[in-house]
């Protein structure tokens, strides 16, 4: 079991209080994750020390700040268990990875006609972007269906696939339900049926041990913030055959190997995807964010977030009124979202944060699951290396509390 108290002392945030005296409880990690000293530290050590643009100078800090850069990409891949960090694009984050693909893949391999299957759950990251493909090719998007607990139906997935579509994307984990996909036979079915794999990473790498060669996708997306890491990062990773034949996604510098006035010739992987000046510090303290979460072990992290979510689910369960969404407590990652009978999700978190609870409410970019689930929105707590036990039992009280304020 992780100590999560001591935990606490290496986030500065933690030192805090809210509300004037409130302690934060902070249960909201599925939306952005809090940052260890370990991370700001390299972020300022960078700046104060190597700071240089990379790729391009022949001084050198530009040489510290590049090798810095390339070493964070070199963490990142090995944390995910892909063996050539080339296959790793940073972007801004998993929208911008996802859209990468929408643009760069579908625009070019995709036609009128084509179908892409998504899931019933996924977050407007995964769905827009393929709305908008959609609509310029007229391409056909088919959704797989919900079971009544609301995992995902495999049966209906393989039904599917009876459409042939060219590409199929789906989440590794909701960021509603707190399913966790079987992602590894997901892909080897949409395999099987000839289509291309995009898996969703964002609430899954954070949480779990992920190896994506095993899992076999051909994109995989995820984001630093949401795993102790600064904003702005994100990760592409991406087959090289496909990445190979994709057209770069923005033109600038850093992504070519050659310009004249006729034209340019493209960069090789992952510059080519690589566009402008990046964002130098975040890349650099995603890596430090993965070297925190190593030392503390993704399996450790991962158990102690499944007792952390028994826990609540239990004590949540026991509240007259509220519903949980989703699947029982064995079937799901750190994220409980629920709703209370007559009380709207917006008035739940406005009285948990006036005692220092930090919750989302609202549709949590998943708009049309909460229409599927027939409610306009929910309440979500979500859990991270940091929460405990008492966290639970501070929600559990601030609940009781909304009741009483609601008769
Ligand atoms: N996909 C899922 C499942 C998410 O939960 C989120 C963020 O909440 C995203 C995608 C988008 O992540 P980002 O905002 O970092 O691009």
């Amino acid at each position: 079991m992780l100590n999560s108290r001591n935990i606490r002392n290496d986030f500065p945030i933690f030192d805090r209080l809210v509300h004037g005296d409130k302690r934060l409880v902070y249960l909201d990690s599925a939306a952005s994750s809090q940052k260890p000293q370990s991370v700001l530290d390299v972020m300022d050590d960078l700046y104060q020390k190597h700071y240089a643009n990379i790729h391009r100078g022949i001084h050198a800090l530009a040489e510290e700040s590049t090798a810095l850069y390339e070493a964070a990409r070199k963490k990142i891949s090995d944390f995910v268990h892909v063996p050539d960090p080339a296959q790793m694009i940073f972007t801004r984050n998993t929208t911008e990875s996802i859209n990468l693909v929408a643009y760069a893949w579908g625009r070019k391999f995709l036609k009128a006609g084509d179908h892409i299957l998504l899931t019933r759950m996924e977050h407007h990251s995964n769905l827009v972007p393929w709305y908008m493909l959609a609509e310029e090719k007229d391409v056909k998007i088919d959704f797989a269906e919900l079971d009544e607990q609301g995992l995902l139906d495999l049966e209906h997935f393989q039904k599917q696939l009876g459409h042939q579509p060219k590409l199929v994307a789906f989440t590794h984990m909701s960021n509603v339900l707190g399913v966790i996909n079987p992602v590894k036979k997901m892909t080897e079915m949409a395999h099987q049926s000839g289509a291309t794999v995009l898996i969703d990473g964002a609430q899954s790498v954070p949480h779990l041990p992920v190896d994506i060669q095993d899992i076999g996708a051909d994109f995989y997306a995820f984001s630093a913030h949401k795993m102790c890491g600064p904003t702005g990062a994100g990760i592409l990773y991406g087959s090289k055959k496909l990445l190979n034949e994709m057209d770069p996604f923005l033109g600038g510098g850093d992504m070519i190997r050659k310009v004249t006035y006729d034209g340019f010739q493209p960069n090789d992987l992952p510059y080519k995807f690589e566009a402008g000046t990046p964002a130098i510090a975040e890349a650099i303290g995603f890596g430090a964010a993965i070297d925190y979460l190593h030392g503390i072990g993704m399996e450790a992290i991962h158990s102690h977030e499944c007792h952390i979510t028994k826990y609540a689910y239990a004590a949540l369960s026991e509240i007259a009124g509220l519903t949980i969404l989703g699947p029982g407590a064995e079937k799901r990652g750190g994220v409980i979202s629920f709703t209370l009978k007559d009380v709207h999700p917006h008035d739940v978190a406005q009285i948990l944060d006036s005692q220092g609870i930090a919750v989302r409410a609202g549709h949590h970019c998943a708009m049309p699951l909460h229409q599927k689930l027939d409610i306009p929105a929910s309440t979500r707590a979500s859990f991270y290396l940091y929460n405990d036990e008492a966290d639970i039992d501070a929600l559990v009280l601030g609940i009781d509390k909304v009741k009483r304020i609601f008769g």
